[in-house]
C-alpha cells in the first residue's frame, strides 16, 4: 500500500518523507495507497537522472525505441483489466469507462510503435548544382510532463510516447488524485526494457512537484494537460527559461440538435456527452442547442433517461455515473448550481448531491439539467467540469452556432442533423478542434489530432503525427559538394 517515486531506474522515496494518501472516491473509508509528498529536491534527481539518460536514449534507433513501446501495449493489454480496476478504485468512473482509457494508452502505444518505421523528415532539390537539402527532426531533451486526474492512463501515454519514441527523456508528475494508474505505467515501461533514467515518476502536488519541474532550468519542455487558469501560469513561468510549452485546456463544450435530427439518436449522444465520466471530461457536453421546433420534444425524451441514470460504485456493471473525484470538485459542482438558480435559470433535473444507501460515503452528484439558460449567463460560459447541462435555444442554424462560438474556449462540438448542407456549413463554421456530425462531443481517436483552439490551448496537438511537432525540433541539413562556395540567394544559376 505504500508507493515510492521512480528515479533513474529505482524506486526511493522522496527526500522529506511526506506523504499523502489516496481514497476511493466512491467510499472514502477505503485507502488506495499512500505515496510520497516529493519536493524541488526530488525533481532536481529525477532531472539529472533524464538528462544523464537522454545521453544514450536519444541515439537508440527510433524504430528501436518503437519496439520498447510495443512491448509496452502488450504488457498494457495483458494487465487491461487489473489496471482498470484500480483506476476505477482511484478516480471513480465507471468500469466500462476505465476499460476505454487504458485501451486508449494501448492504442497510443502501437500507433507510437509504428510512428518509429516512420518519423520522417523532407529531401528537396536544393537551389543550388551539387548540393543536398533535407530535414530532420530532432528529440529536445528533457520533458517534463504533468497531468491530470481524468484520464489518468490515456493522458500520460499520449504524451509520455510519443516523448519517448522520438528520442527525449521524460520527468512525470501524475494527478496527486491517481498516483496508482501513474505507478502501473511506469512499471509496465520499465517491464517493457526501458533503461534507467529514461522515465522518471515524482508524485506531489501542483505547487511542490509541477512548479520546479515548470521552473527547471534544464527541463527543455513542459507538455500540460489541466485547467486554464493553471495553464496561464505554466506558460508564464516556463517562458522565463524559454522552454517549449504543449498546453491542453478546459472546454465548454456544446451539442446542437436541429430540427432534421434523428432525435432519439442525438439523445443517445446528449447523454453520454453530458454524464459520461459525470462529465468530468474536457470533452464533456456542457451546452445543449436545441432547435426551437423539437426543443420540447426533444427535453421530455432526454429527462426521462436522465432519470433512469443509476448512480453508484464504478465496479458494479450496473451502475451509469460514478462519483465525482474529490471533496472539492463537488463543492465546485454544488456552487455552480447555486449560481445557475442565481441567474434564473430553471432547474429541470438533480441539482444537490446524492448520498442514498452505499453513496452516503462517496463524492456522488445528481445528473442535473437547467433550461432556460441564456448564452451569457456563467452556467454558459465557465467550465463546471461535473454532471450538470445547460439548455439553449435557437431559432436557425446560424443562430445555433453563433451560441456554439459564443465561448472563451474552443474543444469539442457536436451537430445532429440529417442534411448534408447543414452538416458541411457546422465543420467549416464552428470554432473548435473537433467537430462530431451525428456523434456526442466525446470519442477521440487516437490517430488524428487532439487540441482546440481560444483559450483551450496555445496552438499545439496532441495524437496523431501531429504530436511529433510538439517533441521534435526540426533541423535543415544541406551537404554542399560543389567543392567552390555556392552563396544562396546570390549565385543565381543561370539557365542558356
Ligand atoms: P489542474 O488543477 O489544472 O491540474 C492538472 C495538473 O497540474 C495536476 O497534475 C496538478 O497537480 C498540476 N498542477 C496544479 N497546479 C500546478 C502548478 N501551479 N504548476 C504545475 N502543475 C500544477 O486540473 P485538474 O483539476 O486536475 O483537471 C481538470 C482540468 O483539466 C479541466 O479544466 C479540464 O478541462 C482539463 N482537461 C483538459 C484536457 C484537454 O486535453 N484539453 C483533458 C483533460 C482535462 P495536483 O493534481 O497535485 O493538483
Ligand atoms: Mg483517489
Amino acid at each position: 500500500m505504500e508507493y515510492k517515486n521512480f528515479i533513474n531506474g529505482k524506486w526511493v522515496g522522496s527526500k522529506n518523507k511526506e506523504k499523502f494518501e489516496n481514497r476511493n472516491p466512491a467510499n472514502w473509508d477505503e485507502l488506495i495507497g499512500v505515496f510520497p509528498k516529493s519536493g524541488a529536491e526530488d525533481v532536481d534527481d529525477a532531472v539529472a537522472a533524464a538528462e544523464e539518460a537522454f545521453k544514450k536514449w536519444r541515439l537508440v534507433p527510433a524504430p528501436k525505441r518503437g519496439e520498447i513501446l510495443f512491448r509496452t501495449g502488450e504488457l498494457l493489454r495483458k494487465h487491461k483489466e487489473e489496471i482498470s480496476r484500480d483506476m476505477t478504485r482511484e478516480m471513480g468512473k465507471i468500469i466500462q469507462e476505465t476499460r476505454g482509457d487504458t485501451q486508449e494508452g494501448i492504442d497510443t502505444a502501437y500507433y507510437a510503435a509504428g510512428e518509429g518505421r516512420r518519423l520522417f523528415g523532407e529531401t528537396t532539390p536544393a537551389e543550388l548544382p551539387n548540393k543536398f537539402a533535407m530535414s530532420i527532426r530532432q528529440p529536445i531533451g528533457v520533458c517534463g510532463i504533468i497531468s491530470p486526474w481524468n484520464f489518468p492512463m490515456a493522458i500520460p501515454t499520449w504524451k509520455i510516447f510519443p516523448a519517448l519514441l522520438c528520442g527525449n527523456t521524460v520527468v512525470f508528475k501524475p494527478a496527486s488524485d491517481t498516483p496508482l494508474t501513474a505507478v502501473r505505467l511506469v512499471e509496465i515501461l520499465a517491464e517493457a526494457g526501458l533503461p534507467a533514467g529514461v522515465v522518471n515518476l515524482v508524485h506531489g502536488t501542483g505547487s511542490g512537484v509541477g512548479t520546479p519541474l515548470v521552473e527547471h532550468p534544464r527541463v527543455r519542455l513542459i507538455s500540460f494537460t489541466g485547467s486554464s487558469d493553471v495553464g496561464k501560469q505554466i506558460a508564464a513561468s516556463g517562458g522565463k527559461t524559454l522552454k517549449r510549452i504543449s498546453l491542453e485546456l478546459g472546454g465548454k463544450n456544446a451539442q446542437i440538435v436541429m430540427d432534421d435530427a434523428d432525435l432519439k439518436l442525438a439523445v443517445e449522444g446528449a447523454l453520454w456527452g453530458a454524464f459520461g465520466t459525470t462529465g468530468q471530461r474536457c470533452t464533456a457536453t456542457s451546452r445543449l442547442i436545441l432547435h426551437e421546433k423539437i426543443k420540447d420534444d426533444f427535453l421530455s425524451m432526454f429527462l426521462e433517461r436522465v432519470e433512469g441514470l443509476k448512480l453508484g460504485n464504478g465496479l458494479d456493471s450496473r451502475t451509469d455515473v460514478g462519483p465525482l473525484v474529490n471533496k472539492a470538485q463537488r463543492e465546485q459542482i454544488q456552487s455552480y448550481v447555486d449560481i445557475g438558480l442565481g441567474e434564473g435559470a430553471k432547474l429541470v433535473a438533480g441539482g444537490k448531491a446524492y448520498e442514498e444507501g452505499e453513496c452516503q460515503k462517496g463524492w456522488f452528484y445528481e445528473p442535473t439539467v437547467f433550461d432556460g439558460v441564456e448564452p451569457d449567463m456563467r452556467i454558459a460560459q465557465e467550465e463546471i467540469f461535473g454532471p450538470v447541462l445547460s439548455v439553449l435555444k435557437a431559432g436557425s442554424l446560424s443562430e445555433a452556432i453563433a451560441i456554439l462560438n459564443n465561448s472563451d474556449y474552443g474543444l469539442s462540438s457536436s451537430i445532429y442533423t440529417s442534411d448534408v448542407n447543414t452538416a458541411h456549413v457546422a465543420m467549416r463554421d464552428i470554432e473548435a478542434g473537433i467537430t462530431y456530425i451525428n456523434g456526442p462531443t466525446i470519442g477521440a481517436e487516437v490517430h488524428l489530432p487532439f487540441g482546440g483552439v481560444k483559450d483551450t490551448g496555445n496552438g499545439h496537438r496532441e495524437s496523431g503525427t501531429a504530436v511529433l511537432d510538439v517533441f521534435t525540433e526540426w533541423k535543415s541539413i544541406y551537404v554542399d559538394y560543389s567543392g567552390r562556395l555556392q552563396k544562396a540567394q546570390i549565385d543565381a544559376v543561370t539557365i542558356e
